[in-house]
């Protein structure tokens, strides 16, 4: 690479504890999503001491930044989600989270910590760069996903983005370390509700009735069958039930129970195929128990495939700036689901791990728990992470413009 690594990594030295600092003051005062308002007020400040051209306002309290290279037509985009999670912080450290209820327990506040002093640093160097860098910093990850309404409002064009990466914090490598998930990394969602009709009566004479616990029961078992019967059993799928519902009384048949949870699938066909399925086996199972069902869904994010080319330039790139032995590949990815899958379908994408696991400590809590408290070493990693890929991508992107 033709860029001085050594200065990189240095001016990351000197910006080091300020990037901290920042972290904390989001940690301290968390947001919940949609609702991100002073988080955003903080970053649009930032942006502006720094000088770094911003929009404010994109799908609620989103911001892009933008810093112009040689080429202001074409652009490379990061990401980084700003929400916080409805908990009770745990952790006791002096900048524990001063929202009662609301905690930055699944780092975002890293993230965006490490993507502003990313944007400081490659607008220092705008003048060597081939292209230009747009900044997505998103709101509502945890909720509504709010990638999807950013890419709606244009986040993509002018200067327009043909690939993004994006960063996770991830408690099972170490700090320093950064984590590659080859291809699928996470599933795409999908919430379904069914409810089943019956009519109710007394408990003691159930065949003046139309009892529709019995029905509902049995679908919570025909709905298996499908990801043990009908899906390749090489490719990830999953349908869990999460709730279920019915009845008053030890003694009345109810009129209706209501059952709902989630499917996951890596491979989008399937998304299809089982909400075909789980609705067929719902409504036929009801017409044999004299019921009737109705089945709604509600599709949430979709699977996030990490792009190959994009995948070998930046663990390359990563590689070079970290060593290898701090690079780990996954090959297996997780069922769990992220917005920055909408990325992956309206341009090239990777989003990779950033380890935050403390050196020496026995038990590190997950994201989502109250405990969790990531080791802020992994900010230096994750900042040299993010120029050193987009200096790659822009390096081997430019050559096309
Ligand atoms: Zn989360
Ligand atoms: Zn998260």
């Amino acid at each position: 690479m033709k860029y001085d690594m050594e200065k990189i990594k240095q001016r990351i030295d000197e910006l080091f504890d300020e990037a901290v600092a920042f972290r904390r003051e989001l940690h301290m005062h968390p947001e919940l999503s949609e609702k991100e308002e002073e988080t955003a007020k903080k970053i649009h400040q930032h942006l502006a001491d720094l000088g770094i051209t911003y929009q404010p306002n994109v799908a609620g309290h989103g911001v892009i930044a933008t810093v112009y290279g040689k080429n202001r037509q074409h652009a490379v985009g990061i990401r980084a989600d700003i929400d916080a999670l409805p908990i009770t912080e745990a952790v006791d450290v002096d900048f524990a989270s001063k929202n009662p209820g609301v905690m930055h327990a699944c780092g975002h506040d890293m993230h965006t910590a490490i993507m502003l002093y990313t944007a400081r640093i490659l607008n220092e160097m705008r003048d060597e760069l081939p292209g230009s860098v747009k900044f997505f910093f998103q709101p509502s990850e945890e909720t509504i996903g709010g990638a999807e309404q950013m890419i709606k409002e244009g986040a993509l064009k002018n200067p327009d983005v043909n690939s993004v990466i994006g960063l996770h914090v991830e408690t099972t490598v170490p700090a320093g370390s950064i984590e590659f998930v080859l291809g699928p990394m996470n599933a795409a969602s999908t919430e379904f509700y069914v409810t089943v009709y019956g009519q109710s009566c007394h408990g003691a004479s159930p065949f003046k009735g139309v009892d529709p616990l019995l029905p509902a029961c049995a679908m919570v078992s025909n709905i298996q069958s499908i990801v043990t019967r009908r899906i390749d059993p090489t490719e990830a799928a999953l349908v869990t039930i999460g709730q279920f519902h019915s009845g008053t009384k030890n003694n009345i048949i109810p009129a209706e129970t209501r059952f709902s949870g989630i499917i996951r699938v890596l491979d989008m066909k399937n998304r299809y195929f089982i909400k075909e399925e789980l609705e067929r086996i719902c409504k036929q199972t009801a017409a044999s128990f004299g019921a009737e069902c109705k089945v709604e869904f509600v599709d949430s994010y979709p699977s996030l495939t990490n792009d190959t080319q994009l995948t070998e330039w930046v663990k390359e790139s990563a590689e070079e700036a970290l060593g290898k032995d701090k690079i780990r590949i996954r090959t297996r990815a997780s069922l769990g689901a992220d917005d920055f899958s909408y990325f992956c379908h309206d341009s090239r994408a990777l989003y990779y791990n950033l380890g935050t696991a403390r050196d020496g400590e026995e038990i590190t809590a997950p994201i989502h728990n109250e405990n969790f408290n990531p080791d802020e070493e992994a900010i230096r990693t994750g900042i040299l992470s993010e120029i050193t890929a987009v200096l790659r991508i822009l390096e081997e992107e430019s050559k096309d413009w």
